[in-house]
């Protein structure tokens, strides 16, 4: 499963780092922080989710409220949102 995180769309409310630890805070720019990521092109964050982290990773791509988190299975097909 791969996650992708839009951090210019991300408006800072946190409630992704509350389901998933890969989540952090950066306060300063009131944006989420998607550890051990990649910058594919310009603020789109991504990276592999580990098999034990998947449940977290779906909470948190469900509880955006901006559908900045996206995650899809490994045929590339989007699961959420
Ligand atoms: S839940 Fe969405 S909007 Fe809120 S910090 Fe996480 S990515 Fe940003």
């Amino acid at each position: 499963m791969r996650i992708e995180y839009d951090r210019d769309t991300c408006i800072g409310m946190f409630q992704c780092v509350a389901e998933w630890d890969a989540f952090e805070r950066d306060e300063d720019a009131g944006k989420a922080v998607l550890t051990d990521s990649e910058e594919r092109e310009a603020d789109l964050f991504v990276r592999e989710v580990p098999e034990d982290a998947e449940f977290d990773a779906k909470f948190a791509a469900r509880t955006c409220p901006v559908d900045a988190i996206a995650l899809y299975d490994d045929d590339g097909e989007q699961l959420i949102p």
